[in-house]
């Protein structure tokens, strides 16, 4: 019996350390993107336009049955 409760704390001190770990890597990551110096625009994904193959700001972009196209254009009339 004591056999199983030790094997029980071990797995969940393995779990525990791997939740830690993986905590920590996800702060690191969102640290380092929304991390910009002031005065600077924080950088924007960008994507590509699927009718004339402009890449453009995610913001300024429409999303279309193909993906995004040009929101100020025929692009995203078509
Ligand atoms: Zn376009």
């Amino acid at each position: 019996m004591a056999k199983v409760v030790a094997w029980l704390v071990l797995i969940f001190v393995v779990l525990l350390a791997l939740r830690i770990i993986n905590v920590r890597k996800i702060r690191s990551k969102t640290r380092g993107a929304t991390r910009a110096p002031a005065g600077e625009t924080i950088a924007q994904p960008m994507v590509r336009c699927a009718r004339c193959g402009v890449f453009l700001p995610r913001s300024d972009a429409k999303a279309v049955t193909e993906g995004y196209a040009c929101a100020d254009s025929e692009c995203a009339k078509r």
